[in-house]
């Protein structure tokens, strides 16, 4: 279906008219972001693996709670194909892409000398190419609208580094430097791509590197939490997915316009140190 452009372009409904595509939006993160674009207006894709009648529950809820057309795509960005056809997906159901939010991603967290290859190369796939693969295909027709908003989802490891997260910290500085390149390249053509970079965010995802942290330093869950993770946030709280999706929805809208190449920290000053 084609839907009618920008009908309602007010300030209690600033995206309404876009179509957003959240990528990893069946849980964490990406289902705050999708769910605050949709509460601004934006129609949604959502995109993740999962139980399907769970899925199905949130994509309804959500579509009822904001008012808008809530899509599900169940591509997995392992595969480059996957992201291909999940934006051309997107492109024919709805007739426009306006928004891109790469936030797929896994963690795997061990020593560098017994980290699994395949767990390195899984992590590269979707925490870096799949946002490659997407943003390359949206590009096109971005550009032919002129005007388009992507957002990755990057991390305080887009920036800084920590043990035992090679894969994790490569794949995050990577997308910080793919956003100030397709930055550069959307410039002229009222595209915009920025990195937001959370510190730790509490999520399924953090909830399984408490485990694997636990394990690779040999201490307790209450000393990873403490030691290891709050340990370099200085405001000792966990950032939360309603702030992430804030900042997503005022990038996306024309107060955002001139944003972009930037990698913007939401982690309660932990990179300041
Ligand atoms: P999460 O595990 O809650 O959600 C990850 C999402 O990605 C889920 O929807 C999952 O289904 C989806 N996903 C996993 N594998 C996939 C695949 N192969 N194909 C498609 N989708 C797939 O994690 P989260 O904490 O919400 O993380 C979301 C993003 O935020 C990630 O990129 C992560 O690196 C980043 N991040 C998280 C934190 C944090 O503290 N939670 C901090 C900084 C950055």
């Amino acid at each position: 279906m084609n839907i009618q452009p920008l009908a309602h372009h007010g300030a209690a409904r600033p995206l309404a008219g876009r179509v957003a595509l959240v990528t990893g939006s069946t849980s964490g993160i990406g289902l705050g972001i999708a769910r605050a674009l949709a509460g601004a207006g934006a129609h949604i894709v959502l995109n993740g693996l999962g139980d399907p009648a769970e899925i199905e529950a949130t994509r309804a809820d959500l579509a009822a709670d904001a008012g808008v057309e809530v899509a599900y795509d169940g591509a997995n960005l392992i595969d480059p194909a996957g992201a291909v056809m999940m934006v051309g997906n997107a492109l024919a159901r709805f007739g426009r892409l306006d928004i891109l939010v790469n936030n797929a991603g896994i963690q795997f967290v061990s020593p560098i000398e017994d980290f699994p290859a395949e767990r390195w190369d899984a992590i590269i796939a979707l925490n870096l190419s799949s946002a490659f693969h997407a943003i390359r295909t949206a590009f096109g027709p971005m550009k032919a609208a002129g005007w388009g908003r992507i957002i990755n989802v990057a991390s305080a490891h887009g920036l800084v580094a920590s043990p035992f997260k090679s894969a994790y910290v490569a794949a995050k500085h990577g997308i910080v430097g793919l956003t100030k390149t397709v930055a550069l390249e959307g410039a002229r053509f009222g595209i915009t791509c920025n990195a937001i970079c959370p510190g730790y965010v509490w999520t399924p995802l953090v909830e399984g590197q408490i485990e694997d942290t636990a394990r690779a330093r040999g201490i307790s869950r209450e000393a990873v939490i403490e030691t290891v993770l709050l340990a370099a946030q200085p405001s000792k709280k966990f950032a939360t997915v309603e702030e992430l999706g804030a900042l997503a929805v005022f990038l996306a809208t024309d107060a955002g316009a001139s944003i972009t190449g930037t990698a913007l920290p939401v982690d309660g000053g932990w990179v300041a140190q």
